[in-house]
């Protein structure tokens, strides 16, 4: 499948599968919000009501198969808070898409949207489907149905849907043109991740891996480490992985290993990431231009400054915990790190710099892309990379401070920092009626 720039990615998301065997997505989601409660002086009633959506649909979709045949399958949008502004999140194809999973991954978003202080709250959706065993025109009639089922609690004031998991530009493209069919006018701003020829931004595709670039280039100046120095691994060379280690790249950085689902690529001199294809420019073929390869496995404990796991969640693990040997984790996947690895780390004191905020770019540009369409206006790529830099180093700076004052992990202070600002917002607003 190619790359997608999903939101969860809108953030905050791949899935329960691949967090922990043990522990789901929505208990993730509530076991850091009440962590980092328990740092803040915040009214317990709202942390009771964050620990709940606000609403779930459920829709059954109904779509007639290439056969002539009726299938139906179905769907789910979990809108979890929107104190801050319209719900924001994903909506993923896959077989394992369940409610809770959406509440669960929902609830990240609330924290990521936060964090970076876009006025968006989170949301999670999709559809139980294996996109991989419908035509092309099956998946559009799925969508299409579906937009139609969520329409009323869509819109880009209510809730604004982005790619994910087994979705792509296209997939918005047919949700986008559904609702404005419907509404009897176009509405770009209903969903981000678009093509840019219909309203989606420019820079959409390579700003998650873009934030993870900034974010270790801000690491190693807090640090004290110049980036000519810094020798980094990166896990994954999809839309992530690749975009993060060019960049670092470009602007400095060593790159000794990139990998892909067939192993890693490893070069101490330094590897050149502009000739090596991406897994959206030639699927899987990073080991057909290394010299030398290593098991993903070993990439994860090579003795170098910077892992920026950029695959899969839970690759770093009770198990290899102890056997990283990187100064700092750059988190681009979405959980690469358990619980009980985060706490080996810790205690280790190596510097693990959450997803929440490491791949927050692509909800950011989202953002942008939303901002863009309301205003029926398209900014060039140069102002969204600009705008971007500027969101990151704020968030960074408002990450840092808490880091700082409390004397807490990185995780922690990008926690404290979402929370006391959702804390706040509901604090002003009040319960209604
Ligand atoms: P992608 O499909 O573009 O690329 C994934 C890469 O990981 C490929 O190179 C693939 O070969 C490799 N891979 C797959 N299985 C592997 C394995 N077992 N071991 C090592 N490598 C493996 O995906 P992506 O969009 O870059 O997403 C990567 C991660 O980043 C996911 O966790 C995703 O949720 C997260 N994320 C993506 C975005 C986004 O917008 N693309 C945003 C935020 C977070």
């Amino acid at each position: 499948m190619a790359s997608t720039p999903d939101d969860s990615h809108d953030g905050a998301g791949d899935a329960p599968r691949e967090l922990t065997q043990s522990e789901s997505a929505l208990e993730t989601a509530r076991r850091q919000l009440y962590h980092a409660a328990s740092h803040l002086d915040i009214d317990p009633n709202i942390v009771e009501r964050l620990t709940y959506p606000k609403k779930i649909h459920e829709v059954t979709i109904p779509i007639e198969r290439d056969d002539g045949t009726v299938e139906v399958f179905t769907g789910y949008r979990a809108q979890h808070d929107s104190v801050r502004g319209p719900f924001k999140g994903g909506l993923r194809y896959h077989p394992d898409v369940t409610r809770d999973e959406c509440v669960g991954l929902g609830m990240w978003m609330t924290w990521k949207c936060a964090v970076m202080d876009l006025p968006f709250g989170g949301a999670k959706g999709g559809v139980a489907v294996d996109p991989k065993e419908l035509s092309s025109g099956e998946i559009e009639r799925l969508t299409r149905r579906f937009a139609q089922e969520l329409r009323d609690v869509i819109g880009p004031n209510q809730d604004v849907p982005a790619p994910d998991m087994g979705t792509d530009p296209q997939t918005m493209a047919w949700l986008m043109d559904a609702y404005s069919m419907q509404e009897g006018e176009t509405t770009p701003g209903v969903v981000t991740g678009k093509p840019p020829s219909i309203g989606g931004s420019e820079g959409r595709e390579e700003a998650p891996g873009r934030s993870v670039a900034i974010v270790t280039k801000l690491v190693c100046e807090y640090y004290d480490r110049p980036l000519e120095e810094t020798t980094v691994a990166v896990q994954g060379y999809g839309s992530v992985g690749a975009n993060a280690a060019r960049l670092l790249d470009d602007w400095g950085a060593t790159i000794v290993a990139v990998s892909d689902v067939n192993g890693a690529m490893y070069d101490p001199s330094g590897i050149d990431t502009a000739a090596v294809p991406s897994h959206d420019e030639k699927p899987e073929a990073v080991t057909k231009y290394a010299d030398t390869v290593i098991s993903n496995d070993d990439l994860l404990t090579l003795d170098v400054d910077v892992l920026v796991p950029a695959a899969l969640g839970n690759v770093i693990t009770n198990e290899n915990a102890e056997e990283i040997a990187a100064a700092f984790v750059v988190e681009g996947a979405n959980g690469p790190t358990t619980s009980a690895a985060d706490s080996i780390l810790e205690e280790r004191g190596v510097a693990v710099i959450p997803d929440i905020l490491a791949n927050a770019g692509g909800v950011t540009v989202s953002y942008f892309e939303w901002l863009q369409d309301i205003n029926r206006r398209a900014w060039p790529l140069e102002r969204v990379n600009d705008e971007l830099d500027a969101e990151m180093q704020s968030a960074w700076h408002a990450v840092r401070t808490e880091y700082e004052r409390r004397d807490v992990t990185w995780r922690d202070a990008a926690y404290i920092v979402a929370l006391s600002r959702i804390a706040e917002a509901h604090e002003l607003r009040g319960l209604w009626p």
